[in-house]
């Protein structure tokens, strides 16, 4: 027989936790089921773990290592009573009324492994990343995926970016507060971005463009100090940068729930209203596996609480 939890939790970002701490001192005895160690922003803590210093969490006067406040949000939940599961949902089926069944390990078992009463899904996203040698290791220490999160560390430096969509050129232009430069590398001679977002980029005289060009590489020992570029006529040269952000896009890790609840064309999770409740009865979604739009740690955690609540105010009206 499958485990019945009255709240399971998928994922443990800010999202996760926070509703996890909500859940467990509503005394709902959440299970978090956390995801399991990766370099790809689907692990245990999100995308927070592969981020470095962290100022624009409120509370933290001196600002916080992203693990660090990971750290932090999982002792609060374990505190009050929330079960962490180091492991990945390999399944789950929607597709009847609650209890969800959920297969941790192997997905084709028979009997599922946990079955939720209510489920809260909040699994986040992922930046899509260049896949260049040394970008991974280089996380944390110059490149970056959040200009909102880190620009204010490249006060006076020379930053680039990569991408040549609306991210990527809203990246610059929030960059160019802190930067003496900022050299947006595209692939292409023809930029993807709105027209509008085209003509402020060029208007800014810090923004320059290498056009028709790829990042092959990312230069330095403990941080950046390059890229390597080649061009599409086959030279190859080093640009000196301290930064480098990569803003090709996102994607939300919605892999599991295609075909088992409502999802927006671009891959994220359909939320009702101002609420966290999704297409099916009993199953909610919070943090960036919903939001394409605000995707920072402090919304991420708002909308987990947001998610608690709603499954508690649920759990209510089904009289349990
Ligand atoms: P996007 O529109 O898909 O653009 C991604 C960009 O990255 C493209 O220019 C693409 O090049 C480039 N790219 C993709 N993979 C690459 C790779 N492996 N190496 C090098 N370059 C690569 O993604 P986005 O900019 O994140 O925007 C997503 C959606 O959100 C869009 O609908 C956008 O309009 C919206 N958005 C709007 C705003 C705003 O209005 N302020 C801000 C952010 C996002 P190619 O062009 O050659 O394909």
């Amino acid at each position: 027989m499958a485990e019945r939890r009255k709240v399971i939790i998928v994922g443990s970002g800010p999202a996760g936790l926070t509703a996890a701490i909500y859940a467990a001192r509503a005394q709902l005895e959440p299970l978090v089921i956390e995801g399991e160690p990766s370099s790809n922003s689907d692990q245990p803590g999100g995308q927070l773990m592969l981020t470095t210093e962290v100022e624009n969490y409120p509370g933290f006067v001196d600002g916080v290592m992203g693990p660090e406040l990971m750290g932090i949000m999982r002792n609060q939940a374990i505190r009050f009573g929330a079960e962490l599961r180091t492991a990945k949902v390999s399944r789950l089926d929607l597709s009847s009324p609650s209890p969800f069944p959920l297969w941790i390990g192997d997905p084709n078992a028979d009997e599922p492994t946990v079955e939720a009463d209510a489920l809260i899904i909040a699994t986040g996203a992922r930046s899509l990343m260049l896949g260049c040698p040394n970008e991974e290791r280089l996380l944390g220490y110059g490149v970056s995926t959040c200009a909102t999160c880190d620009g204010f560390f490249f006060r006076e430096q020379h930053i680039a970016v990569a991408g040549g969509g609306d991210s990527a050129l809203e990246e610059a232009l929030f960059l160019t507060r802190f930067a003496s430069k900022v050299t947006v590398v595209h692939r292409r001679s023809e930029l993807r971005a709105s027209k509008i977002m085209q003509e402020r980029a060029f208007k800014n005289p810090k923004i320059e463009f290498l056009w028709d060009s790829v990042i092959v590489d990312v230069l330095g020992d403990t941080k950046v100090s390059g890229i390597k570029v080649q061009h599409t006529s086959a030279e190859t040269f080093e640009l000196p940068v301290s930064g480098l952000f990569v803003a090709i896009g996102h994607e939300p890790n919605s892999g599991l729930l295609k075909g088992q609840l409502d999802l927006e064309e671009n891959g994220y999770v359909r939320t009702i209203g101002r609420s966290s409740r999704t297409s099916v009865d009993g199953v909610f979604a919070c943090g960036d596996v919903q939001d394409h739009i605000y995707r920072q740690a402090i919304t991420s955690a708002g909308s987990g609480c947001m998610a608690a609540i709603d499954a508690e105010h649920w759990l209510e009206e089904r009289g349990e």
